[in-house]
């Protein structure tokens, strides 16, 4: 089987959206980018008092049919979802695991009542999808605001951080990439030869 990054939509989710997103995460991380099956909306996670998905249930759900070639799986939705305590999440992953969400329910101009923008929707999804797998890979959240691993709890989060991770969480992520013998993005190649020198 495929050695990559599998990405599936859950429930219905744009194909151009899929496509940009496939393309990133195989430009960012260095992976083999495999399109995956769509699975249904999410029914079963749905909480009718919240009106909102619960991301965790989900989330167990997709381990359970993870692809055994995928060295990550990422899904991608746009139903709202949330984690308990907190009124919603922009995704949720795994801690150094396989399994990475991202909701796109409310990184669209729409949602805040704005006129759409499907530019702005893309480069925010772009920032949670890398910031998703950046846990599946073992980051945790950076102190460092522009960071791609920033925690975001609003849009003005995501909209503030760039489309890149800090140096120490390039650092890091290289490390675990080198360790699977992948080269992430273009940009970093020097940062990770070095690293990979500095491990010998
Ligand atoms: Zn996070
Ligand atoms: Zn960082």
């Amino acid at each position: 089987m495929n050695r990559g990054i599998y990405i599936s939509p859950v429930g219905m989710v744009g194909d151009e959206t899929i496509t940009v997103m496939a393309r990133f995460v195989s430009e960012m991380f260095g992976f083999e980018v495999v399109r995956h099956t769509s699975f249904p909306e999410p029914d079963f996670a749905y909480d009718a008092r919240r009106g909102q998905f619960s991301s965790t249930l989900i989330l167990k759900n997709l381990a359970k049919v993870c692809p055994s070639g995928a060295v990550k799986f990422l899904a991608v939705t746009e139903a709202d979802i949330f984690i308990p305590m907190v009124t919603f999440v922009f995704g949720q992953a795994q801690l150094s695991g396989k399994v990475a969400l991202v909701s796109l329910a409310r990184l669209s101009q729409e949602y805040y009542g704005l006129a759409e923008n499907s530019d702005i929707k893309i480069r925010r999804a772009r920032k949670e999808v890398a910031h998703e797998l950046g846990h599946t890979f073992g980051l945790v959240h950076c102190r460092d605001r522009s960071c791609i691993m920033s925690l975001s709890t609003e849009i003005l989060q995501v909209d503030v951080k760039s489309e890149d991770f800090c140096p120490g969480c390039w650092a890091m992520l290289s490390e675990e990439l080198a360790a699977q013998k992948v080269v992430g993005r273009k940009g970093h190649l020097e940062t990770q030869k070095k690293f990979v020198e500095a491990r010998r």
